[in-house]
């Protein structure tokens, strides 16, 4: 069970208002906010223990090393990671998969095909394109249906022993779709290709276990998972981050430098060139110890209240379209009000202290599809309640009101 009137006493922001209003905070796919330990956390590490990792044999540099490891540790854990080795701490979810996009271009030929689900976040668009221009490797595309939902049928007809990588978001952004992953990651491995998941949606509403998915590369942000911006993880089996070569050369991934010849560290400083976020990193971890002390079975089964109550509300409101209606969805509702353009219900919104997104959020194949130019995007975390929902749907309708 979830103690809301406690939860919210953890998020100072909440208590801000926003033109006037009360702030009711609905754009959680976009960033979370932030609990007071979080904060305190990135506060304690510059006010106490600042110094560079790694490197120093002065105390506070040992210091702020150990407790950036048991950042790592604590990542580790989360995931249900093998070896702490295997969590290479990165700036986000986009650094994450170009680390992996960049590696693959000398073990990819011509020829061979990557799948990628038509749900994907540009940052899961992108690098993959890029890859296959470098490497003449021919990108397929898994379509979704009117609902939202992958047409695993099409998949299986997609796979093919010239399938090498597999790339789907576990849950949607735009959409909030939960993707069958473990059939995705099955049917993949059947060829011997490898999977990655962007996990960026989905960490905030479920705990995944990386080992019991037996995927090669999960990646997530932060902060949207209560933690600091310009933080993330990328997951890598270790056979695959020993297969896939440095992203970046600089400091810190190096064992010996020499002008004829470098060797670089072994993992997972491989991949960690340069002085990282340290506090950024400490404060994930953080993050996350809060985030499993709330519960993430608590968590998902408060947000699915919030989520079924919302949509239920909303449906009420004559003219409203959602798109996205899997049976499995997370707490994100996609919604248009008929003849209005989404941008501006969102302005009107804001004007009322209703955060939402509006627009194509990072995902413009899938505004094609529904040949809409964007959305209105309210998603929920475990720290909103039934009446800022309450407040949101008069805004709604005031919006309607003045547009319509
Ligand atoms: C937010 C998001 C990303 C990008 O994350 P960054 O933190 O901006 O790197 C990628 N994929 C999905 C599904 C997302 O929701």
């Amino acid at each position: 069970m979830i103690d809301i009137q406690k939860i919210r006493a953890d998020f100072p922001i909440l208590n801000e208002k926003v033109n006037g209003k009360p702030l009711v905070y609905f754009d959680n796919a976009a960033t979370s906010q932030k609990p007071q330990v979080v904060i305190d956390s990135i506060v304690d590490y510059y006010t106490k223990i600042n110094a560079n990792i790694h490197r120093g044999v002065h105390t506070l540099s040992q210091v702020a090393t150990d407790a950036y490891e048991q950042a790592r540790l604590t990542v580790q854990k989360h995931f249900n990671a093998k070896k702490s080795f295997e969590v290479i701490l990165t700036a986000g979810t986009t650094h994450s998969i170009n680390i992996v996009a960049t590696g693959f271009t000398d073990l990819l030929q011509e020829g061979d095909e990557i799948i990628v689900s038509a749900l994907e976040h540009h940052s899961n668009i992108v690098p993959w394109q890029m890859l296959c221009e470098r490497t003449g490797a021919i990108l397929k595309v898994i379509p979704f249906n009117e609902a939202g939902e992958l047409q695993m049928d099409v998949y299986d007809s997609l796979l093919s022993d010239k399938t090498k990588l597999v790339f789907t978001n576990h849950i949607s952004n735009a959409l909030g779709t939960i993707n069958p992953v473990q059939e995705i990651i099955d049917k993949a491995h059947a060829v011997g290709a490898a999977v990655l998941i962007d996990g960026a949606q989905a960490c905030p509403h479920i705990k995944p276990d990386v080992q019991a998915m037996d995927v090669d590369f999960y990646v997530a942000s932060a902060h949207k998972l209560c933690g600091p911006t310009g933080v993330g993880v990328l997951y890598g089996k270790e056979e695959w981050l020993n297969k896939i070569p440095p992203y970046q050369g600089g400091g810190e991934m190096i064992e010996t430098v020499t002008f004829e010849k470098t060797t670089y560290a072994g993992l997972p400083h491989k991949f960690e060139a340069g002085t990282p976020n340290i506090a950024g990193g400490i404060a994930f971890g953080v993050a996350l110890d809060y985030m499993n002390g709330v519960g993430f079975d608590n968590i998902a089964a408060y947000e699915d209240e919030l989520l079924k109550y919302g949509t239920e509300k909303l449906l009420e409101i004559e003219g409203i379209k959602i798109y996205g209606t899997s049976e499995k969805k997370a707490a994100v509702i996609s919604f248009n009000l008929e003849g209005v353009h989404p941008f501006d219900v969102g302005s009107i919104l804001d004007k009322l202290g209703v955060a939402v997104r509006t627009g194509h959020h990072c995902a413009q194949p899938i505004m094609n599809y529904f040949e809409i130019p964007g959305t209105v995007r309210a998603s929920f975390a475990f720290y909103n309640t039934k009446e800022e929902i309450d407040v949101f749907i008069d805004a709604v309708k005031k919006a309607k009101m003045m547009l319509s």
